[in-house]
């Protein structure tokens, strides 16, 4: 007699429409879990992305919910939680970049910049953890600019996911005893939408001649998400092709 093993537990993904989250999002479809994913102003690539997924027998919920708004995050969280049930894996990427010399850089930027990159990140925590299964995984997406900034016009970007990395190896203490684990991915570049006007500068300065794929990251994220990665928490994990070596 065979058993069925058991389904793998839901996921909530924080920004999946696009770029790297909807290549976590599908990863984490594609080992059968339902996935919930949220978007702040695509909701065409949602729905397309959400459709992809349920041709293939995959189950997804879409939410649409501006990281920077923490009730917003709040209200997606609980309408995951109440279609799939407590949480296995919680994947914050939402993130944006607004680059600018600091003596250019407007303050409404920066505010915006804080708001989605660290306040979103962790109102994403603060409201989806109380929901995570024991044993449950937080994955954060950060940036290789947190090692080093490398080009100017990125510190405040840079600022923000160096804060996203601190705020991990509290948040993998505070978890700790509820076995729950809490790691940050730092991608260099990889191509999505984000370095789609970039490609002149990034070209000529990567390392491995080429540029990072999405899919490339969402596999370390899934692995994060995984069975054999519970002993690894409060870490920060750099993904860049060497850019940063
Ligand atoms: P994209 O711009 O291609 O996609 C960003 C995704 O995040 C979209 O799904 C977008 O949804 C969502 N998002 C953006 N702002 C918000 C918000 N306020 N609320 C909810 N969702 C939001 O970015 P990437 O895929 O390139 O980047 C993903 C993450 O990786 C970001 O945190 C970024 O900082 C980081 N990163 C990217 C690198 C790169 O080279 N691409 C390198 C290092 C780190 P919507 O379309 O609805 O706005």
């Amino acid at each position: 007699m065979t058993t069925a093993s058991p389904s793998p537990a839901p996921a909530l993904v924080f920004g999946g429409s696009r770029g790297m989250g909807a290549a976590i999002v599908r990863r984490l479809a594609a080992e059968g879990r339902p996935v919930a994913f949220t978007y702040a102003s695509s909701p065409d690539s949602a729905a397309a992305l959400a459709a992809s997924i349920e041709e293939t027998g995959g189950t997804v919920l879409t939410l649409q919910a501006d990281s920077a708004d923490a009730e917003a995050v709040r209200a997606a969280t609980l309408a995951a939680v109440a279609r799939f049930g407590k949480l296995g894996v919680l994947v914050v990427n939402a993130g944006v970049l607004i680059p600018g010399a600091i003596d250019q850089y407007a303050f409404d930027d920066f505010d915006r910049m804080l708001a989605v990159n660290v306040r979103g990140v962790f109102a994403a925590i603060r409201h989806a953890a109380p929901h995570l299964l024991d044993g449950g995984r937080i994955v954060t997406i950060g940036s290789n600019t947190a090692e080093r900034i490398g080009a100017p016009g990125s510190s405040v970007y840079a600022m923000t996911k160096a804060a996203v990395a601190q705020l991990v190896r509290g948040a993998a203490l505070d978890f700790a005893p509820r076995g729950i684990t809490v790691n940050n991915v730092q991608p260099g570049p990889i191509e999505t939408d984000m370095t789609a006007g970039l490609m002149d500068y990034i070209t000529p300065r990567l390392p491995l001649g080429r540029i990072g794929r999405p899919e490339e990251i969402a596999d370390l994220v899934a692995w994060l998400a995984g069975p054999t990665a519970g002993y690894m928490t409060g870490a920060s994990l750099t993904i860049d092709g060497g850019w940063t070596a």
